[in-house]
This record gives structure tokens, sequence and C-alpha cells, in this order.
């Protein structure tokens, strides 16, 4: 199976933005755009992007999962980074026109399709270094994939990092570009050092998240995971996994937590942590290095509550389980 997000539809929905406001959507090649060597997201980072996925359920419907919440959240983005406005009912026209166009090209589950709105500041200006662009694209890619759970989950090594961050601390809540360039030397060297999969940004010992996914603990009956500020991506999957387990009479609570508390929890029989993510769904978290040490999380192997979680949210999503929420949008 290609690798994760490597397989692309051939055509992508495209608008873009000038002083003449938004163009109407089309359906274009997804092959290549056209950009000028100077436009702004190539010097000044202006880019954000979401990740959100369509299903496919057994009566042969494709429903997209939670894309209103995918929507305001790239709004929200491409405001934190002085990107031209763009409305939610364009940007739904558009998910839902190329989705549709690919309806009978949506995997079965476990595998689904993956939708990447992308929006990136395109003003052929390099003296613009302080101000924002006055033009940009918006495009919305499609990538099937596969069962990210094939051979089952394995639980991953987490490297507790205190010392850096992810990226600046205002910029935690943007699902921007360059947050993702500046966390690769610390994942890149955690990987060569202690084997890690991944780093777990505690920056002065606050647990956040990890590159690209949020971090849950899960002590017996009780999810505790950092509460909402600016200094970290706000998962819809995390919103969704808490909102589901709550449903089933769990305790959430979202708070601040110390690594120091963390390594004190995880050492008790019957812990379980685990990330969470739009590509993550809910993947376990056997192992977590700090200090040169190794400390395995409960057991060390996959918990009974994260498949639990898990099941329950792939239930909604695959059109298994009532919708309570009105999570699913049909296509
Ligand atoms: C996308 C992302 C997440 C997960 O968000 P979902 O909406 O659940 O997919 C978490 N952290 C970071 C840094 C991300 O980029």
């Amino acid at each position: 199976m290609a690798a994760f997000g490597t397989v692309f539809m051939p055509k992508m929905a495209l608008t873009t933005f000038d002083d003449e406001g938004w163009t109407t959507p089309e359906q274009v090649s997804a092959e290549q755009i056209n950009l000028h060597p100077g436009a702004h997201v190539l010097h000044y980072a202006s880019s954000c992007f979401e990740g959100l996925k369509a299903f496919r359920h057994k009566d042969g419907s494709v429903n997209i999962f939670r894309m209103e919440a995918n929507i305001a959240r790239l709004i929200q983005s491409g405001r934190l980074l002085s990107l031209p406005e763009i409305s939610p009912e364009l940007l739904e026209e558009m998910i839902i026109g190329i989705v549709a166009h690919y309806a009978d090209e949506v995997p079965e589950p476990p595998g689904s399709m993956y939708i990447r709105p992308t929006h990136i500041g395109t003003e052929p200006a390099i003296g613009k270094a302080a101000s924002p662009s006055s033009t940009s694209m918006l495009y919305i890619l499609l990538s099937p994939v596969g069962d990210y759970f094939s051979g089952g989950a394995k639980p991953l090594r987490l490297l507790l990092e205190e010392e850096g961050s992810r990226c600046a601390a205002h910029m935690g809540m943007v699902k921007s570009g360059g947050n993702y360039a500046s966390a690769l030397q610390p994942i890149m060297q955690a990987r060569k050092e202690v084997n890690a999969d991944q780093v777990l940004f505690c920056p002065g010992g606050d647990v956040q998240e990890t590159g690209a996914a949020n971090f849950l603990l899960i002590d017996g009956n009780e999810i505790i995971t950092k509460a909402l500020d600016t200094s970290f991506l706000h998962g819809i999957t995390r919103d969704s996994l808490l909102t589901l387990a709550r449903d089933m009479g769990m305790t959430v609570s979202e708070r601040e937590l110390s690594v120091e508390e963390l390594l004190e929890r995880a050492a008790k029989p019957g812990t379980e942590a685990a990330l969470s993510g739009t590509a993550a769904v809910l993947t376990p978290v056997g192992t977590l290095i700090h200090n040169g040490k190794d400390y395995h999380v409960g057991s060390g192997a996959q918990g009974p509550t994260t498949d639990k979680l898990r099941r329950a949210l792939n239930a909604v999503q695959w059109g298994e389980a009532t919708d309570n929420h009105g999570w699913l949008t049909k296509v």
C-alpha cells in the first residue's frame, strides 16, 4: 500500500482571491499550480491547511465527518495568518463538490477519502515580510487512504521534550506549514537518539501535544488532556473523543498536566495514553522516554479504553452507530 498522503485524485477544487474577490470555484488538474517564485507563501509561510475525511457507508452513501468544524478552523487559521477571508459557504460548496465528483472512489471502511483544503498567500512581493499577501489561492486535494491500523496498532514510543517547543507559543492553534517545519529537527533527533516514534512537546514541563496529534491520558474512568489555549492545535478528533467519552459516562478533565504527574500516573497498572488526530484516529502510546529512561504507560500494551474509544468513533464515522451529535454530512 502506498504511504499515507502520496496518492491524489487527478482533480482538485480551486478558487483564487484578488481585488475582485474570490473566483467561482473550478475543478482543475491536481498535477500542478501556477505560482510566482516570489509568492508570499514561499518566503513568509503564509499557508494553512485542514485534514478531514469522507467515509463510505453500507448503504453506499458518502459522508464527510465534522466538515463544519474543519471549515471553521480553516477560517480561523486564515485569519491568524492574515490571509484573505473566505466564507464557510464557499468552502462547503468546494468540499462537497469535489468529494461528490469522486464519490465512487471513496474506499470502504477502514479506508476513507482524506480531504486536504489548503490556503496560501500568492502575491509576488518579497518586500512584504511584514505585510500580508493581498492575493491567495485555496484548493482542495483528495487522497484515498487505506487502513492505518493494518497489522494492529503498535504502541508508540514518545520522547518527553521539556526544553524546546513545537512552534511559537501563539501559533500553536494554527494549522500552518511553518509549524511543521519548525518541529522537524527535534523529531528527527529523537528518532535517531532514543528510537522514539514521536516527540511529546512539554515546554517547561507542561504536557502539550506531538508534531501532529493531541495527547490523552486515560486513568481509570478519567481522561486527562490539556485545556484549550493558543499554544496547541485544537484537534477535532480530540473534541469528538471527549464528547463520546462523556456520553459513556467517563470523567473528562481538560486541565494542565505536568510531566511529573504524567510519569506518576503512567506508572500505575491500568493507565493508558494515546494520540488523537484525523490520521492517527486514536493510537496507543506504550512508552514515555524521559531523561534517558524508558517508562511504560500501564502495561505498555494497547489498553481496553483506548480500543473502546477508537471503535466508538469509527462506528459513528462508518455509519454503524447513531450520529447523535450531527457530525456527518451526506454528500
Ligand atoms: C491536525 C493536528 C492535530 C489533530 O487535529 P484533528 O482535527 O484531530 O485532525 C493535532 N495536532 C496538530 C499539531 C495537528 O496539526
